[in-house]
């Protein structure tokens, strides 16, 4: 009870004191624990109707105090409902999970509140954050003028790579710039576009072979275009698509943008974190040579949502896209070695960003992750052999990481069925993409709490699911 008192003074000053501070730290610290202690045995989702009532959460504040409790209780029932992406059996777009030692991390950085937009202010700090953005330069074999922008996610790095992009090899000639894609490139390319001011339909969808882009298809639309007095300028890779994992011949890509002066950006928001692994490296062969790559240390680097990197092969592109300049800035120098992240990006003022990745690579070590994403891989590989050898379904495509599509054999109410199926359970939860005009489950066993036990789990439930479809559209 003295501790309820403590953690909720009547009149709680915006600067609390010490004790006020470790009393509540301590309140919400205990909840964490709590999160932590149960998480494991989470359901992936909860009926919608269990949860709060919506009108109640959107009350507009009180002029009086709350009560932290009250107030932490309301967050706690508004977070156990919906879908749990924290869970284990959370299988569905791309797991993540968060780690508790990134979220330490981001306590801190928080609490500290630096501004670390312009080094001058921050050295030390941006120093931290770079070397981690350094680091992951030389996994991807980029040279030693290469560097990193931390942002909020793979759509902001593909945004700021887009402008680089445009800046470097348009100018203002933007009105005919004209970009190649794929109709499994994810639509973050196409939005970015848009937004960087791109006419209308500048995106070509070049065709694909086995959901991959074909080289020579690409070729003859950049020949095509040009013919047109058309400017192509940029050439788009994924290195792991959204809907079915597949990696694009990034090798054969990278020569052509070579050949035809394109710049090479490599989308591997969800398969960059890969690039750690030996089967990885192999499966992404050819990324190194890209002028830049989006990677989102929120899906295969187990980090919180919020969390995405930009890797550019020439830093100084990625700033004169983005320089900006004014009197009331006029006091801050520029540091020899650092860079300036509020001048690489849209974003001036910025959190920072480097703590949530530099503790858990530094407090962990690098090879914790090299092996969970090692082990992420075998899932999938098992997955994938078991799945299709059930005559019942059909799962058209190895996979190149850890997302494993596939369907019922017959059409797609078979497929429907299966996946409402799987995640009425609670237990599960997946979700499902179309390609070629047909439904598939897809289902992605990269969060770092899900284990072969899970998968194990799930793999029964869907044969069984099958099974018993199967019964009734027989009868
Ligand atoms: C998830 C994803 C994105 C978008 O990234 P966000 O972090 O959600 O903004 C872009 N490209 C691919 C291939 C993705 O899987």
């Amino acid at each position: 009870m003295r501790e309820d008192t403590e953690a909720s003074p009547r009149d709680l000053p915006l600067e609390p004191d010490r004790r006020a501070v470790e009393a509540m730290g301590r309140v919400v610290l205990d909840r964490v624990a709590a999160f932590a202690g149960a998480v494991a045995h989470a359901p992936a989702s909860r009926p919608r109707e269990a949860g709060p009532a919506l009108a109640d959460l959107m009350r507009p504040p009180p002029e009086k105090p709350g009560e932290l409790e009250a107030l932490l209780d309301t967050f706690e029932s508004a977070a156990r409902q919906g879908v749990d992406t924290a869970s284990p059996g959370y299988l569905a777009y791309f797991p993540a999970g968060g780690l508790f030692s990134s979220a330490l991390g981001e306590l801190l950085a928080q609490v500290y509140n630096r501004f670390t937009g312009v080094a001058d202010l921050a050295p030390a700090l941006v120093a931290m954050e770079h070397g981690v953005l350094r680091w992951l330069c030389a996994e991807f074999g980029l040279p030693s003028g290469a560097a990193g922008l931390t942002t909020t996610g793979g759509s902001m790095a593909t945004l700021s790579a887009l402008v680089a992009a445009r800046d470097d090899r348009l100018g203002d000639a933007v009105a005919t710039g004209t970009l190649y894609a794929t109709e499994h490139t994810h639509f973050c390319v196409e939005r970015a576009a848009r937004v960087a001011g791109l006419p209308a339909g500048r995106v070509r969808i070049v065709p694909t072979e086995g959901l991959r882009m074909d080289p020579a298809a690409a070729r003859e639309m950049i020949r095509a275009d040009r013919e047109r007095g058309l400017r192509p300028f940029l050439l788009v890779g994924t290195g792991g698509t959204t809907s079915t994992g597949t990696v694009d011949p990034l090798a054969e890509l990278a020569e052509l943008a070579r050949a035809e002066d394109l710049w090479f950006h490599v989308d591997a928001a969800y398969g960059g974190g890969f690039q750690l692994t030996a089967r990885g490296r192999d499966r992404l062969a050819g990324i190194e040579r890209a002028d830049s790559i989006a990677l989102d240390p929120h899906k295969s680097l187990f980090l919180q949502y919020g969390t995405g990197v930009l890797l550019v092969r020439d830093a100084g592109t990625l700033a004169r896209a983005h320089r900006g300049a004014g009197h009331y800035v006029q006091d801050l120098q520029t540091v020899e070695d650092l860079p300036d992240y509020g001048y690489l990006g849209p974003e001036l003022t910025r959190d920072y960003r480097g703590l949530r990745l530099w503790l858990p690579l530094h407090l962990h070590g690098v090879a914790a992750f090299r092996d969970a994403l090692d082990a992420k891989l075998d899932l999938a590989r098992d997955a994938y052999a078991d799945l299709a050898s059930d005559p019942l379904l059909e799962v058209p495509w190895k996979p190149d990481l850890t997302v494993v599509a596939f369907r019922v054999r017959g059409d797609d109410r078979g497929t429907r069925r299966l996946l409402d199926g799987i995640n009425a359970t609670g237990r599960f939860f997946v979700s499902s993409t179309r390609v070629d005009d047909r439904l598939l489950v897809r289902m992605n066993p990269t969060g770092h709490r899900t284990g072969a036990e899970h998968v194990r789990e799930v793999l029964a439930l869907i044969h069984e699911q099958a099974r018993k479809n199967n019964s009734k559209a027989g009868s």
